[in-house]
């Protein structure tokens, strides 16, 4: 016996009946994003390994353990993305989109890490993310996190806290850096091993350590917020007067860092407590030194994504679940003559009622399976076409969902009937 292949670890088939959830999401996203002039942005899913470890960093996870790297035939390193930003920035300044000209862009899409797979963390995960290129801020930042709290509201979704921080700009950093190494070599015997690994590497992180063993050393140690340059803590602080003149709460939590390099000023997190550790639905912040780190001249941005996983996860808890649409007709046919002419009435309808959900009875089968068919379709009504019909040129029309009778209709009526019912029925559920 032949073995069946299995899947890619923490890589996920998405099924027919849990993509509408998705495609609400998304379809959420596209309109908020339109409705604040964000224009999409397709990007290949490859890119040179070189891109991420100038971008992200040498000293971050997803450069040290997480990156799909391989060698492609030409011997070239590759990289399947792990995130979407680097592969943004690249894509504008190879097209130009920088010259003279600002970029508010959106895409969607898997994004790659190797990580250990559990509940809200996978190796294939996807991504809706949005940039704005070009901006200082802060009132492009205050816009990005506003329409993120808008795509929350359409989606109905509740519960999020918003955490915002500044981490200054690189030379504030590296005074806060220093400072913190000296506190963390200080108090080195409490450290971890992850962290003392971090010491050297990206102290900064050392933050984020959630062991409980190193909840008091972390908690002692000096916060970037009391480190901020004149120019970013003023940046902050209109930043927060916006959010509050919009009616949005947040948190500030000068303990959040992010696990990207990239980053300066404003960061910020979408935290529930809903989905256990894996609480981070949505995250960003500005990334001015970026541009310039890849080659381009310095153009400041900003930029957030949200976890496609989580968020349709959250929907789902939330109760926000969405049904799966169902066919408004389900089309039997039964005989040689009805098979004959199924196809074609099944064209006439659509054409006749565009949006009109038609499934036609494919393969035979015998009457009554068909009728069976039709009922776990969850279709409103089944058309019959028997051989007798196709010669009366007449269909029969049975409510699947109601208990009222069958009747015959002329096919050329057919499209009005259904129509007529259609609509009753939506009046009806309203
Ligand atoms: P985390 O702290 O959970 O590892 P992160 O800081 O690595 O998140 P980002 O790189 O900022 O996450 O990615 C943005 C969003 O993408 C996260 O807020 C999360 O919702 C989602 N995300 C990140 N990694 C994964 C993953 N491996 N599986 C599923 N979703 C993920
Ligand atoms: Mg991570």
């Amino acid at each position: 016996m032949r073995e069946n292949i299995q899947a890619v670890r923490g890589m996920n088939d998405l099924l027919p009946g849990d993509a509408s959830a998705w495609q609400a999401l998304e379809r959420a996203a596209r309109e908020t994003f339109a409705e604040y002039g964000y224009r999409e942005i397709r990007l290949p899913l490859l890119e040179r390994t070189e891109l991420f470890k100038r971008s992200i960093g040498e000293f971050t996870d997803i450069v040290e353990k997480e990156m799909y790297t391989f060698v492609d035939r030409g011997g070239d390193s590759l990289t399947l993305r792990p995130e979407a930003t680097a592969g943004i920035v690249r894509a504008c300044l190879t097209n130009g989109l920088l010259h003279n000209q600002r970029q508010k862009v959106w895409c969607m899409g898997p994004m790659f890490r190797y990580e250990r797979p559990q509940k809200g963390r996978y190796r294939q995960f996807h991504q809706i993310d949005v940039e704005a290129l070009g901006f200082e801020g802060p009132d492009v930042d205050a816009e990005l996190i506003l329409m993120s709290a808008r795509l929350w509201r359409r989606l109905g979704l509740a519960g999020l806290t918003l955490n915002v921080n500044s981490l200054g700009t690189p030379e504030s950093r590296a005074v806060y850096r220093a400072r913190l190494v000296e506190y963390f070599q200080r108090h080195e015997q409490a450290l971890d091993e992850d962290s003392r690994r971090r010491l050297s590497g990206n102290p900064l992180r050392i933050h984020d350590s959630k062991k409980p063993a190193m909840r008091e050393v972390v908690a002692g140690a000096p916060l970037i917020t009391d480190h901020l340059d004149p120019a970013s803590a003023a940046h902050f602080e209109t930043l927060r007067a916006q959010l509050d003149a919009a009616g949005l709460a947040y948190v500030v939590n000068p303990r959040l860092v992010r696990g990207l390099d990239y980053y300066s000023r404003t960061v910020f997190e979408w935290i529930t407590s809903d989905l256990g550790s894996q609480d981070a639905v949505c995250s960003g912040g500005r990334y001015d030194g970026l541009v310039e780190q890849l080659g381009g001249d310095p153009v400041p941005a900003i930029g957030w994504a949200l976890g496609e996983e989580r968020v349709v996860e959250l929907l789902r808890l939330q109760g926000q679940a969405v049904e799966e649409p169902v066919a408004d007709v389900y089309l039997a046919l039964a005989g040689a003559a009805a098979e004959h002419v199924g196809l074609q009435l099944a064209e006439t309808l659509r054409d006749a009622q565009p949006g009109l959900r038609v499934e036609t009875n494919c393969g035979g089968g015998s009457f009554k399976s068909q009728l069976k068919r039709a009922d776990r379709s969850g279709a409103r009504y089944a058309v019959i076409l028997g051989d007798d019909e196709v010669a009366r040129r007449v269909a029969t029309v049975k409510p699947l969902r109601e208990e009222s009778e069958q009747r015959q209709v002329p096919l050329d009526e057919l499209p009005a009937a259904l129509a007529a019912a259609r609509a009753a029925a939506r009046t009806g559920s309203d």
